[in-house]
């Protein structure tokens, strides 16, 4: 089904469309129309993009832009975009720009005069902070917690933070991330969340003390969001 012609997406555009983080099905009707019609699709990975595409049927040519060459490739993108193509920008998973590449593009474009449009969809934060039960009127999205530099830097930081905090992980530092957000933070209520949107899906609610002792934290796969509550909530 397709709602929109190629004329009707305004050229010299770059699109940044959000796709699935894990189910396939989540993505909006306009996000598979924009690919379909975009010159080209500027994906993080392009053979894990080419899953998603081809489950739709979208023959879209695509390039690759992800961390360690988006410098280099940025100029060729701009260049692309001023000469009036219509460019998607997808990354791996959920929403780019959020702890992924296309900050550094989408601010490029806008101070070359590009026109941007987002294409709204899928995030892990989200689902995860609603799902957690912790407070959602306000909270803070913290991303990526320092690997080294910097790390102790920001936990003394939300130390004294009222709103719910968002933290993304990975697998293997998950639970030396816990212990610390006990050690800095003191015992709270926490939420892990596990591989949202897909077949094992998992949401743990506890305190960071109850996490911390979990070891078998460490033996599980996948990706995780925690959710701590605020201080004095
Ligand atoms: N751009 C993505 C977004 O909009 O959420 C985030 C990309 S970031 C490189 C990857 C991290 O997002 C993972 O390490 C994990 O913390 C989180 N994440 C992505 N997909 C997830 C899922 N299905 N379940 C839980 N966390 C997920």
């Amino acid at each position: 089904m397709s709602v929109v012609d190629r004329d009707d997406l305004p050229a010299a555009t770059l699109y940044v469309v959000s796709t699935p983080i894990g189910n396939l099905k989540d993505i909006t009707l306009r996000a598979i129309e924009v690919l379909q019609h975009v010159d080209l699709i500027a994906a993080e990975d392009t053979r894990h993009t080419r899953i998603l595409l081809n489950r739709y049927q979208i023959s879209t040519p695509t390039t690759s832009y992800f961390d360690f060459n988006k410098e280099k490739k940025l100029p060729a993108l701009l260049e692309k975009l001023k000469a009036g193509q219509r460019l998607a920008l997808v990354s791996d998973a959920g929403t780019p720009g959020i702890s992924d590449p296309g900050f550094k593009l989408i601010r490029a474009c806008i101070e070359n005069d590009i026109h941007v449009e987002t294409i709204p969809g899928a995030t892990a934060l989200i689902p995860a902070i609603v799902m957690s039960g912790l407070a959602t009127d306000r909270f803070t999205f913290e991303g990526f917690l320092p690997v080294k530099k910097g790390r102790k830097t920001r936990l003394e930081q939300l130390r004294d933070e009222p709103r719910t905090m968002v933290f993304y992980e990975s697998p293997h530092r998950i639970l030396r991330t816990l212990k610390q957000l006990l050690e800095f933070l003191g015992d709270r209520r926490a939420v892990v969340a596990r591989e949202l949107t897909k077949k094992f899906e998992q949401v743990y609610r506890g305190t960071l003390a109850e996490f911390s002792e979990q070891d078998n934290l460490l033996k599980l796969k996948g990706e995780f969001v925690v959710i701590v509550e605020g201080k004095g909530k």
